[in-house]
């Protein structure tokens, strides 16, 4: 199985949004058993923040395979599911972060305010390597609440045609095609004037 490790190496740095994501995963790991192989798992992310590289990396729900369907509604909300049957767990993160000390305000207050000096930059640094520890050691229940649900499935990923637009000449699959005063054309296309 991944580990936090290597999901830091995919995303590129460590934040608390990627342990966030890191412990839906383990959690849906636990329910489903394992990883995505081709298609019988699937995820619907809520959000788009640092979580869901998370998601990716442990579960083997991703954005190309069709597995991974983004609704921008802002939630921290995650729902997985199986393939055909339906059934699945619907999470929301309910982990809220400490209270800031004073010292703390004050610290963040110079570093929002460009202030990078030695003493600032490691304070942040140390909260932030903080806050993502108290994640990940976190009891279960202080960080996400756990639904079963029975899901209606959205259709399977599918492969289009693709046609040329008839403007810029670059290729798009079929169904984002558009009619401009007689020409098939692409959305950007379209959309210029
Ligand atoms: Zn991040
Ligand atoms: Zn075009």
């Amino acid at each position: 199985m991944k580990r936090f490790d290597d999901v830091i190496e995919f995303h590129g740095h460590a934040c608390p949004g990627l342990a966030l994501g890191y412990r839906v995963s383990l959690r849906v790991l636990r329910e489903f058993g394992g990883r995505a192989g081709d298609e019988e798992l699937v995820a619907v992310v809520e959000n788009s923040s640092c979580a869901v590289d998370a998601v990716q990396v442990m579960t083997g729900c991703t954005f190309g395979k069709g597995n991974l369907i983004f609704r921008d509604y802002g939630k921290q909300v995650y729902t997985f599911y199986t393939r055909p049957a339906g059934k699945g767990i619907r999470i929301a993160v309910n982990w809220t972060k400490p209270a800031e000390t004073p010292q703390e305000k004050r610290m963040w207050d110079r570093y929002m305010k460009g202030d990078r000096s030695k003493q600032v930059a490691a304070y942040v640094h140390d909260r932030k390597a903080a806050k993502i520890r108290s994640i990940l050691e976190a009891d279960e229940k202080a960080v996400l609440t756990v639904r079963r649900i029975k899901e209606q499935l959205p259709p399977e990923a599918r492969i289009y045609p693709s046609v040329t637009c008839e403007s810029c000449g670059e290729k798009m699959m079929e169904p984002r095609a558009r009619m401009k005063e007689g020409r098939v054309v692409c959305i950007p296309c379209f959309e210029r004037e």
